[in-house]
């Protein structure tokens, strides 16, 4: 496995996908299912190359263990769309505060999907077990 890969985001092929699916007039709903296939394209490629996230110490309790997978999310799009050359990046830091102001009015999450509640500071750790 190449060095870098545990974490990485976005492998050429999704780079493509993005360029040849993304255009200025995409609606907000086209930019989630957009994230949506994009991601499942994530979670494949990593799957058939066998790329696992990298060990991490959980900072709360000390366990060791995989990282959690990397997502797309739909400000990352927005900024692979400003990094890789699709939009100024002036356009892309716009788009990216319509994205926000959308995403807050409508209560979604980071996905586009409704926020199931309200996703404010770290997530709780997954293993700390210590009250049982
Ligand atoms: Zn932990």
């Amino acid at each position: 496995m190449p060095t870098g890969d545990a974490q990485r985001t976005w492998f050429p092929d999704m780079i493509e996908t993005l360029r040849a699916r993304w255009n200025v007039g995409l609606a907000f709903a086209e930019l989630i299912e957009l994230r949506d296939e994009l991601d499942t394209m994530l979670h494949h490629i990593r799957a058939e190359r066998h790329i696992r996230p990298p060990l991490i110490k959980c900072l709360q309790c000390g366990h060791v263990g995989e990282a959690a997978e990397p997502d797309v999310t739909v400000r990352a799009m927005i900024l692979s769309v400003g990094r890789f050359g699709m939009v100024s990046a002036e356009e892309a830091k716009k788009l990216e505060e319509r994205w926000a102001a959308y995403r807050k009015q409508n209560g979604l999450d980071l996905y586009g999907k409704a926020a199931e509640r309200a996703a404010a500071g770290v997530p709780a750790c997954a293993h700390s077990n210590l009250s049982g």
